[in-house]
């Protein structure tokens, strides 16, 4: 049985995603980290990187709702914040843009 094909996984969310991409929107806003690269292949990196290091979390969402009710615990917006953090400072020091 194929899943993709027969399922709507959409349903699936990874509030990680969303926790992980708030997070470097405002950390890239930061003084610290002005004239960071913010160009496509850089920003994607630095999420890719930050979402590695953090163990996913998925919850189905009934309605098909992009947005999580719960966001999580304190612990883990601090993991989220050391992720983005490390990811921005790799990347920007070793930026894989063309
Ligand atoms: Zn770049």
């Amino acid at each position: 049985m194929n899943i993709e094909n027969n399922y709507d996984l959409t349903y699936l969310v990874n509030d990680t995603e969303r926790l992980v991409f708030e997070e470097l929107g405002q950390v890239l806003e930061e003084e610290q980290y002005k004239g960071v690269c913010i160009c496509q292949d850089c920003v994607i990196d630095m999420a890719t990187l930050a979402l590695n290091r953090l163990e996913p979390r998925y919850h189905a969402s009934l309605l098909g709702t992009i947005y999580a009710q719960s966001a999580g615990n304190e612990q883990y917006t601090e993991k989220v914040r050391e992720a983005v953090n490390f990811a921005v400072k790799k990347v920007s020091s070793n930026p894989a843009h063309s």
